[in-house]
């Protein structure tokens, strides 16, 4: 191991002092490379041109660009950047080959368009990732609140708890500190249990829940993080979620609350797509993947905050599927896999 006096990162700062009145950076000659016969630019050249500073944390995978007040977050293999404090899907991750970061071109296009714009955006600090060791655990609903009910008359609120007593124990097995917000069949506003998971200093909510829609083809397992993306579709889900406190809230200003810390969300969504995985990998399983919403649960979280829809009560598959033990005990350990895996990965942790 590293003597830690030692930082575990090389910082790369490049400050092009050569030219007062830059032209249009010419980004056809940043230099280009085939891998698996897709091109690929180097970031550096690519600063150089744009005359950004580049910071890449190689312990991390953490690469943060930034100039005047504009900043770009990305992460290795990471297929999200955050642009402005504004995350982005990205079709392609960035990737590292013989030492050099390497970006798609699609990438290359908006970040050459961040710093070329003139509007100045606060400046996305860049915070050190925690290691995981307290979880909290969330069941949604519960109580005189029974979440969404399917055709069989399957609760949400029970299905929710089965998962998350499988949860806990398998999150314990593996030596974590975990509390529930329930544990049995009792009713919780969601601002206790956000508060439950700051006051417990937790380093990762997870809510579970079980989802419904309007149309019974839709089934699948997806994982929210927090976002203000809120097309209709979500829409629906997060007032249902949400419930009575839907109406109070003014969902564009939720963005600048809470939960909105980059670290927070690289990290949220690192093992929402890591529990993704873990789902994807066990088959038979229709997995919609990652998505950002402003769920209350990870608006009033502090840490990084996931939610979890485990699949759909309004199909009438799932919701059969959902009453079933040991399906649950599956899922449930899949997520727990989920979140152990992305624990080992370097982007969680900087030990
Ligand atoms: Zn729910």
């Amino acid at each position: 191991m590293m003597n830690k006096n030692i930082k575990p990162f090389i910082s790369v700062l490049i400050l092009l002092l050569l030219c007062g009145c830059a032209g249009l950076p010419r980004l056809r000659d940043v230099p280009s490379f085939n891998i698996n016969n897709r091109n690929y630019y180097s970031l550096i050249s690519l600063c150089e041109e744009l005359e950004v500073d580049f910071d890449f944390d190689i312990a991390s995978g953490k690469v943060v660009l930034e100039k005047d007040d504009n900043a770009v977050t990305l992460a290795i293999n990471y297929s999200w950047m955050i642009v402005n404090e504004k995350d982005r899907k990205i079709r392609s991750a960035p990737i590292v080959s013989e030492g050099v970061v390497l970006v798609t071109y699609e990438t290359m296009r908006i970040i050459a368009d961040t710093f070329l714009k003139k509007d100045v955006r606060k400046t996305a600090k860049m915070f050190l990732p925690k290691k995981i060791k307290r979880i909290v655990v969330d069941a949604g609903h519960g109580g005189k609140d029974p979440g969404a009910i399917g055709a069989y008359g399957v609760m949400e609120k029970n299905v929710n708890l089965k998962i998350a007593n499988y949860l806990y124990n398998k999150l314990r097995s593996f030596g974590y500190e975990v509390l529930m917000t329930r544990r049995s069949d009792r009713f919780l506003s969601l601002a206790e249990r956000a508060n439950i998971a700051n006051n417990f200093n937790s380093d990762l909510f997870i809510s579970i829940h079980a989802n419904a829609n309007h149309s019974k083809q839709m089934n699948g397992f997806e994982i929210y993080y927090c976002g203000d993306s809120l097309e209709d579709s979500i829409r629906f889900i997060v007032e249902e979620e949400n419930g009575s406190l839907a109406n109070t809230i003014d969902y564009r200003q939720a963005v600048s609350l809470g939960n909105q810390r980059i670290e927070n969300k690289l990290n949220s969504i690192g093992i929402a797509e890591s529990i993704c995985n873990q789902v994807c990998a066990a088959g038979g399983l229709n997995v919609i993947g990652v998505k950002s919403a402003p769920f209350y649960v990870l608006r009033y979280t502090t840490m990084p905050a996931i939610l979890i829809e485990a699949g759909f009560l309004s199909n009438l598959e799932e919701e059969k599927l959902l009453a079933d033990d040991n399906y649950c005990y599956l899922l449930a350990e899949k997520i727990a896999l989920g979140v152990n895996y992305f624990k080992d990965r370097k982007f969680a942790s900087n030990e």
